[in-house]
């Protein structure tokens, strides 16, 4: 992921000099957020990668989506529906069916018990566990690349053992999770693009579209997940992981 955020930056930078060469191209003042090209695109970002959202308006069919592995296939069955709506929708429904899996399969090497998983929609939260042993994950969780995934997931589980971050808390954290600093990293600096809202548009020549499967135009590197393509949300209280200690609270929440 250390490349990611390096040909990240490369991108970036790259832009800023179109802009100067090129200053007639990026004149709209609103303009999309850099890599995408003049239409706003119409993407979702999952495990960690964009992937490409299509809108087929089909009337008789149930709404809904199908992911396909390279594409997000929305049906709309009418110009008014709420493509947004349903993708999230997906992401939350597959959100609960991942983050309950995984952190079961971590629970049971950690040799740690929980009770009870909840999924939220949680705008500052990564994820938090109570003293009675239930976690909380935001939904939005699922847009992180999987190595990220399971270090939140560890972060929580690691709370079942201490209520605090202090030493010993992250000496267990880094027995499951050598890397857990890079990932700290990287949700300090992806968090804008993680907590932004799916915004997606149905467009009228993608109307009579086939619904089939077709290949992926020209699809984005791998992986980009930090491109923050929407409006961030507004600067949410720092999520550092800080050390502090819990505040005599029975729930401990944090960012990462
Ligand atoms: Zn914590």
């Amino acid at each position: 992921m250390a490349d990611t955020q390096s040909v990240i930056s490369d991108v970036k930078l790259f832009i800023e000099r179109l802009k100067k060469e090129l200053p007639e191209v990026f004149s709209t003042p609103s303009g999309p957020a850099e890599g995408s090209g003049p239409a706003p695109e119409n993407r979702v970002l999952y495990n960690g990668d964009l992937y490409q959202a299509r809108m087929y308006l089909t009337p008789d069919q149930e709404e809904g989506v199908a992911f396909d592995g390279e594409i997000f296939h929305v049906y709309l069955q009418s110009k008014t529906a709420d493509p947004s709506a349903l993708v999230t929708q997906w992401l939350r429904d597959k959100a609960g069916e991942t983050l309950r899996q995984k952190t079961q399969q971590w629970a049971e090497k950690m040799g740690v018990e929980y009770n009870n998983i909840t999924i939220k929609d949680q705008r500052t939260l990564w994820a938090s566990c109570s003293g009675k042993k239930n976690i909380n994950y935001s939904y939005r969780i699922i847009k992180m690349p999987l190595a990220v995934q399971d270090y939140l997931i560890v972060h929580e589980l690691s709370h079942l053992v201490h209520m605090n971050h202090g030493q010993e808390y992250w000496q267990l954290v880094a027995q499951y999770c050598p890397d857990y600093n890079h990932h700290r990293k990287w949700l300090n600096e992806n968090k804008g693009s993680i907590f932004a809202d799916v915004e997606l548009t149905y467009r009228e020549e993608e109307e009579n579209r086939p619904s089939t499967q077709e290949p992926a135009q020209e699809a984005q590197p791998a992986e980009e997940p930090a491109t923050p393509a929407k409006e961030q949300t507004p600067a949410q209280e720092a999520p550092q992981a800080n050390e502090s200690p819990t505040q005599g609270q029975a729930a401990k929440e944090e960012q990462n």
